[in-house]
């Protein structure tokens, strides 16, 4: 990682080749061990890195599956026919599998998930006795008990479940409350999971002020940094905002050291990488100065998108920053083909086959030239997924385009015109369904 010298202006590249280019700037983060309340409490999408097996056998012991009488089969006339049992016992949720109720002649009143004694073999639902059911709360009183053989022995057998060593999931899977709650149950304490990725997101422009805060003439809100941290955080990474960076180039600096002070495995910028006089990321990219070493890895990309063409890459202090347009626009379909997938990387979850199929309702053109990413909702139809633009209105700066998308629809550069019924490659967003 040796400085960079001034980069020579970048050729024309595809969105594969971007995208390739900015997962290679990120490696997996380290993996800890999490405690399962933790998981089930903290915020969702952590990955597992590890395979997870189970430690334990799952039921742990054979459980009563139905409120009623643990019997031995061999005391039940096979013929259907009916017998009248002492009550010899009761057993609870919770209670041992010990003493009480072993090698006892006649029927144990057992409540379900209580252990079944290891001299039975059947439980005999309470509805289908003598007794019809029990009193909650109330004690044992019945002295015997008229039952007959069932088709089912409504005993839940220890392991049918789950038994030590069985896979419960894999390294790279998303950890669901399912899993939570199985590798609980098979006695599991904790899970190996990556690291939670911690993105530093910066706006830069001299125009911009805090959003809520009282736009003079010429100025707007930054909204760039609040799409980005909330699409960050719905990624399944913590997002660290700070203030808007103004256009200027030591300002930038120092805003990136504190970014990497905070901590950040990744550091986005949106703005200022076009070829404006007052493009101040393109400025900082472009003159590193020959002793400043915090700047690696820069690459100027010009990428076949729309929108988002001017894109660029580097690294500050080593932690890998990826630089954004700065329409808003442009700034969310960038950061969801680029560094949703690099956060992906980050976190060790495999993201390689996101997009899927659907079609278009109505057709629309589209210019030639680059992949249009078209902002669409879509709804499941008869054959499969519908995909309707969220607006007609077309340009990167037209912020209210995102409204109501729930995906982007990925264009072809070749493609002029989309019919309807056309087959679309379409983009899923994370955190609006
Ligand atoms: P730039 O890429 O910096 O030239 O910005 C392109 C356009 O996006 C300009 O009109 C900016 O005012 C606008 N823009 C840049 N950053 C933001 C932001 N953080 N929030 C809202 N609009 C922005
Ligand atoms: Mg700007």
């Amino acid at each position: 990682m040796a400085p960079t010298a001034r980069p020579t202006p970048a050729a024309s590249r595809s969105v594969d080749a971007h995208r390739d280019a900015v997962r290679a700037l990120v490696a997996p983060l380290p993996a800890e061990d999490v405690p399962l309340d933790e998981l089930a409490a903290g915020e969702p999408g952590r990955v597992l890195a590890g395979d997870v097996r189970a430690a334990a056998t799952v039921p742990p012991f054979d459980a009563a599956a139905m409120d009623g009488y643990a019997v031995r089969l061999a005391d039940l006339p096979p013929d259907g026919g009916e017998v009248t049992l002492p009550v010899v016992g009761d057993r609870r949720a919770g209670d041992s599998p010990g003493r009480r109720g072993r090698n006892a002649d006649g029927a144990v009143r057992i409540m379900t998930g209580a252990p079944v004694p290891a001299w039975a073999d059947a439980v005999v639902p309470v509805e289908r006795t003598s007794t019809g059911r029990f009193v909650a709360g109330g004690p044992a009183t019945e002295r015997e008990v008229t039952l007959a053989r069932q088709p089912r022995d409504h005993v839940r057998r220890a392991g049918e479940d789950v038994r030590p060593g069985d896979p419960l999931a894999v390294a790279g899977d998303v950890v669901t409350p399912a899993l939570v709650s199985v590798a609980a149950s098979a006695g599991l304490p904790a899970l190996p999971v990556r690291r939670r990725p911690r993105v530093a997101v910066l706006s830069t422009g001299s125009e911009l002020v805090a959003a809520g805060g009282v736009a003079h003439a010429g100025r707007i809100p930054d909204s760039n940094s609040l799409l980005v941290a909330a699409a960050v955080r719905a990624a399944g990474a913590e997002a660290v905002r700070t203030g808007a960076v103004p256009d200027d180039a030591d300002a930038l600096r120092a805003a990136l050291d504190a970014a990497v002070r905070a901590g950040a495995d990744l550091v986005v910028t949106t703005g200022g990488v076009s070829a404006g006089a007052s493009d101040v990321v393109r400025a900082v990219l472009e003159s590193p100065g020959p002793d400043d070493p915090r700047l690696t890895d820069v690459d100027l990309a010009a990428v076949d998108l729309r929108p988002g063409r001017p894109q660029a890459l580097a690294r500050w202090r080593g932690v890998p920053w990826v630089a954004l347009p700065g329409n808003p626009v442009s700034a969310f379909v960038s950061f969801t083909l680029f560094v949703r997938p690099a956060i992906d990387a980050l976190a060790g979850r495999d993201t390689t086959s996101r997009t899927v199929r659907g079609r278009a309702l109505a057709g629309f053109s589209s210019p030639p030239g680059r992949l249009h990413a078209v902002p669409v909702r879509t709804a499941a139809g008869a054959d499969g997924l519908v995909v309707e633009r969220a607006t007609s209105r077309t340009g990167g700066h037209l912020t209210s385009a995102l409204l109501g998308a729930d995906a982007l629809a990925l264009v072809p550069a070749d493609v002029t015109k989309v019919e309807p019924g056309d087959a679309l490659d379409v983009l899923p967003l994370d955190g609006v369904r």
